[in-house]
């Protein structure tokens, strides 16, 4: 897709200089590249240049770069003027871009261009805005490689085993006749077990790829009292969640987003989650369960003669969530802070109140926020989790579908919608609605 407007934008932080520069992308790019010139750019070369106004003034000095299309990051011409990052001056310079034809992008909207014109895919598209948007080191890592396409190989890898698979059904549907012996063929059965091996693999990873994009989500339970808002409050250490002597208090899941030596932990304290009469306090326990069935890991925050006890608080957590106990309030206890494993459980004794133990907690939680974040992890968003989750409901009732009436016809069916949403993943199929919602969340100059 070829677009007859030119665009241009201050893009901070871009340029190989790291100062703010203006980036210019269309058709027009090379006049307005031999309007601050005076003379035709040569092609991905650095050239010294007097940047002047309408007037002949000076507005600064720097290097103009210019990308001819189809090799450039928007496949378009692409235009780019590093001057000394003032953004008085970077201003000057956007508004005389301006004036030779170019007009303001929107957020996101070279990268857009550059989707659009095949340069990056919809799961690399959105790495740029979490390279951008990184919070950790960890974190910035993983979406760089999801940028350079690490994440959308493994899709398309997928993505030709499920069309494969489709091949051969279809086949099927063609030789009615023969159809029966056609789905028989073990060959069948064994591709798709492989397909759907290969997919649990990739939701790993990219379940662990959305952690380290947005940071884990952390569930603290226990019953109320226990000392649930005392911790979040400790951790974040800031005075944020209300508490007080009288039980059933917390009455609503409070967040807090915490980052710990670059880790983004996101806490969410729960109601305690037993029966209650009162409305409000009950769909606290709602939002409370709610959040539970979410979180990466559960934190059940309790004391030596309910520790056993409070286990049940556990149920309801996914199966994949890491489960801490904690034994807090130590410091009523005179125990001292330590980690065991008791019951089957890592535990924790600290004192939310006073602080001890509390690093040992924090380095923990550390921990599994990063678990995995080397050997080419790569950075995801929830939206590709749910995808592949669509993907692995359409593979199972695939699989269903082989063994009953009708079966090549319902499992071709089953596998486009699986490949349908397997293309959501890298935009192969995509709504605008859906692209209009991803790139403006972009800042503006990328
Ligand atoms: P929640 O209902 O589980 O959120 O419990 P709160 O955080 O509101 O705490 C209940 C009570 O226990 C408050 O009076 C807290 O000050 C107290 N508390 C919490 N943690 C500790 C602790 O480690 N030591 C002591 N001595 N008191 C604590």
């Amino acid at each position: 897709m070829t677009h007859d407007d030119t665009i241009a934008a201050i893009a901070t932080g871009a340029g190989a200089a790291g100062v703010g520069a203006v980036r210019i992308s269309g058709p027009k790019a090379g006049d307005i590249a031999r309007a601050f010139l005076g003379r035709d750019p040569t092609p991905r070369h650095a050239h010294f240049a007097a940047f002047r106004d309408g007037d002949g003034e000076l507005i600064d000095r720097g290097i103009l770069l210019y990308f001819p299309g189809p090799h450039s990051y928007t496949g378009e011409h692409v235009l780019e003027l590093q001057g000394h990052g003032s953004a008085v001056l970077l201003d000057a310079l956007l508004r005389r871009a301006i004036v030779l034809g170019a007009r303001l992008a929107r957020p996101g909207e070279f990268t857009e261009r550059a989707f659009l014109n095949g340069k990056l895919d919809l799961a690399q598209a959105e790495a740029v805005a979490d390279v951008v948007a990184a919070t950790s080191e960890a974190g910035a890592r993983a979406a760089l490689r999801s940028m350079e396409g690490v994440f959308s190989a493994r899709v398309d890898e997928l993505l030709a085993e499920l069309i494969a698979l489709r091949v051969h059904i279809e086949a099927a549907i063609d030789f009615p006749e023969e159809e029966i012996d056609f789905l028989a063929d073990p060959v069948i059965g064994a591709n798709l077990a492989t397909l759907c091996a290969n997919l649990d693999a990739l939701l790993v990873e990219t379940r662990r790829g959305v952690r380290l994009n947005d940071g884990i989500a952390v569930a603290i339970v226990g019953r109320p009292n226990a000392g649930k808002s005392s911790l979040l409050n400790a951790l974040a250490g800031q005075e944020r969640a209300i508490v007080t002597d009288i039980a059933g208090t917390t009455r609503d899941v409070l967040r807090e987003t915490v980052t710990i030596d670059g880790a983004t932990l996101e806490l969410a304290d729960t109601a305690g989650l037993r029966d209650s009469d009162d409305v409000v306090e009950r769909e606290g326990i709602r939002r409370a369960r709610a959040q539970l069935e979410r979180c990466d890991v559960a934190l059940l925050v309790t004391d030596e003669a309910h520790a056993r006890d409070d286990l049940a608080f556990f149920e309801g957590t996914p199966a994949q969530a890491n489960r801490i106990v904690v034994i807090n309030k130590i410091d009523l206890a005179q125990a001292t802070a330590h980690r065991a494993e008791r019951d089957g459980h890592d535990t924790l004794w600290l004192s939310a109140r006073t602080g001890d133990g509390l690093d040992a907690l924090r380095a923990i939680l550390r921990d599994l926020a990063t678990a995995g974040a080397g050997d080419g992890a790569f950075s995801a968003r929830r939206r590709h989790v749910v995808a592949l989750e669509q993907v692995r409901d359409h593979l199972e009732r695939t699989a269903d579908a082989l063994h009953g009436s009708h079966a090549g016809e319902l499992a071709a069916e089953e596998l486009r919608h699986a490949q349908q949403a397997l293309g959501e993943v890298t935009g192969a199929y995509s709504s605008d609605d859906l692209l209009g919602a991803i790139f403006s969340s972009f800042c503006i100059g990328k």
